[in-house]
């Protein structure tokens, strides 16, 4: 378990060492994120960069790690084998209350907010010959809907659900990781895939660029019931002209979110936050995603778990709380 190995590589450090900076040298700390082609990676990749900018001052090194996404990421940082993770809101606020797909493990009571990144709306992305015009169109067809632990699977089990619909009512339901999709569309092996992700991403941009798809409005009455009944959904847009869409798109979504367990310690949490919010200009360019970040949404927007102390730490000494 992670949060055993820093004690151990701490104390075995502090008998060997002389200085402190060489005892918090020994400390690692890993991001579970997403596929390679998502923003979950990169957004994992810019936070360890920012944090490994100042390892001679803190010690403590930052990796992310590719993963299957939002739902396995709260799992490993329970099990103490990440100390960070990347997930979608609505799977925070599942995680946390012990229900949805968390009700048989029981409510994660040591899930600890950090802050929230970018907007994930519901993004579908169809074959121009498969005829899907907007969500409901994909009933009958083949259709990606996301790998076991991905958090756009979780979420394609909700909609399913408000549709009324059985898994039988897709001719084709595949379970590929996200990085493979693309591909399965443009081979003509899928007729849409599926996902909640940031915008751009580079993998809508890769599919779109590649092979004659378009997005798809994900509306109408069951859509607009699931985000009234439930407070982690809102209505979003995809901006027209974000991919070869002449229109805006309109949808469903979610946050990304930055999620930690209450036995990382508040100092280790402290200065990744800290790393971030001191170099917040230099975080928004890391990805076209997180260019309209704003400090006052991130520390409260889509988190529902309790924040962790050492994030309340630094928000309070900006006078941000
Ligand atoms: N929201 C997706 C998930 O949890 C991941 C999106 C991404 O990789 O950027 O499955």
């Amino acid at each position: 378990m992670k949060p055993n190995r820093i004690f151990l590589a701490t104390a075995f450090s502090a008998m060997a060492a002389t200085s402190t900076i060489t005892v918090a040298q020994q400390q690692f700390v890993s991001i579970g994120t997403g596929g390679v082609t998502g923003v979950y990676y990169p957004t994992g990749g810019a936070i360890c960069r920012l944090v490994n900018q100042g390892r001679k001052e803190h010690g403590i090194r930052c990796s992310a790690e590719s993963t299957g996404g939002s739902i396995y990421n709260i799992n490993t940082i329970r099990s103490g084998e990440l100390e960070f993770g990347v997930a979608q809101s609505d799977w925070q606020y599942h995680a946390y209350n012990g229900t949805s797909k968390f009700e048989d493990q029981g409510k994660f009571d040591n899930l600890r907010a950090v802050f929230s990144v970018h907007p994930e709306p519901v993004t579908v992305i169809a074959g121009d010959s498969s005829n899907v015009a907007t969500l409901t169109d994909v009933k009958g067809k083949r259709l990606n809907i996301g790998n076991a632990g991905s958090g756009t699977r979780g979420t394609w089990e909700v909609i399913e659900a408000a549709l009324g619909w059985e898994r039988g009512d897709l001719k084709l339901a595949t379970e590929m990781k996200s990085a493979e999709t693309g591909a399965a569309l443009c081979d003509n092996k899928i007729d849409a895939y599926f996902w909640l992700v940031g915008h751009p991403s580079a993998l809508t941009q890769e599919t779109l660029a590649s092979c004659d798809a378009h997005l798809v409005n994900v509306d109408g009455p069951e859509i607009d019931k699931l985000v009234a009944d439930n407070s982690f959904y809102r209505k979003a847009t995809i901006p027209a002209g974000m991919y070869n869409n002449a229109e805006d798109i309109s949808t469903f979504g979610v946050g990304a979110t930055f999620v930690s367990s209450a036995d990382v310690p508040a100092e280790v949490v402290y200065v990744v936050v800290k790393a971030v919010f001191e170099n917040i200009d230099g975080f928004r360019k890391l990805h076209p995603a997180f260019a309209h970040l704003k400090e006052e949404e991130m520390i409260k927007d889509g988190l529902s778990a309790p924040l962790h102390d050492g994030a309340v730490k630094y928000y309070k000494e900006r006078g941000w709380m």
